[in-house]
């Protein structure tokens, strides 16, 4: 099994439009893992590819990557820097499973639906807290505290031994995902901000307390803000916790079978 990391930006991605911040700057300059598209990610099973998350850049991210075969999308949240790529697949030549909340599928119909869309995509509209069932594993989606009037969720995938959780945009957990993610082998959390806290996220410092309190082995960030250091600067950060990685766009997670 093999997770790719599409894009890892937050909102506005870095370097962000119209902004002369130092971050930018840094990524305007040297690029590499300094320049974080909005985030989305590949989880590879065997031969089955499922993304979860459609961004704006999505359609530049699956050419890059080379990926021609989309099994499963799965959306956490309606916000644009989630969801807006989804027309890019007007242009898509198989179908797709989508799978989605049902207040969050209902939202992106409302949002961005077009007869085009319907021809490439079977809509699957899923629950908190039941199984879905795709065989060699499952998914188990969990609501999280994001934005207001936002339903947003985040899943926990088991596959064999594992246990790896994507909490999407969460300013935090229930008690029922934090249950559910006890003992997790990998969490991956979007944190847009190093520090201090905000309204609807959860912050870099808050998400390497939270990998304690789950007692999690791995926790990688992701989602990251210009208003965030710089990759060089957030990894040297990270490097006094065990198992805190940082996120780059393209970089991959290969997980052992066994
Ligand atoms: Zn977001
Ligand atoms: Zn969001």
């Amino acid at each position: 099994m093999e997770i790719i990391f599409l894009g890892t930006g937050a909102a506005e991605g870095i370097p962000s439009i119209d902004c002369d911040c130092r971050h930018c700057r840094i990524a305007l300059e040297k690029g590499g893992k300094f320049v974080r598209k909005r985030t989305s990610l590949l989880f590879k099973i065997n031969s089955f590819n499922l993304l979860v998350e459609t961004p704006p850049d999505i359609g530049q991210q699956l050419i890059a990557h080379n990926i021609r075969d989309l099994h499963v999308i799965l959306l956490t949240h309606n916000h644009f820097d989630h969801t807006g790529g989804i027309k890019e697949f007007e242009f898509w030549k198989k179908n797709i499973t989508l799978f989605a909340e049902q207040e969050v599928m209902e939202s992106v119909i409302k949002e961005y639906w077009t007869t085009k869309l319907d021809k490439i995509f079977l809509k699957v509209p899923c629950y908190a807290g039941s199984i879905l069932n795709f065989g060699s594993f499952t998914i188990t989606p969990f609501p999280v505290l994001h934005s207001p009037n936002t339903p947003t969720y985040g899943f926990v995938l088991n596959y064999k031994n594992q246990k790896i959780a994507y909490l999407s945009d969460a300013k935090s957990l229930g008690k029922y995902a934090s249950y559910l993610l006890k003992d997790a082998d990998i969490i991956i959390a979007n944190t847009p901000f190093f520090e201090p806290p905000t309204e609807n996220h959860m912050s870099t410092v808050e998400a390497i307390k939270l990998k304690d309190e789950l007692n999690a082995k791995k926790l990688v960030l992701t989602h990251i803000n210009h208003s965030n250091k710089p990759y060089d600067e957030l990894v040297s950060y990270c490097s006094q916790f065990k198992d805190v990685i940082v996120a780059y766009d393209g970089m991959k997670i290969i997980i052992n079978d066994d």
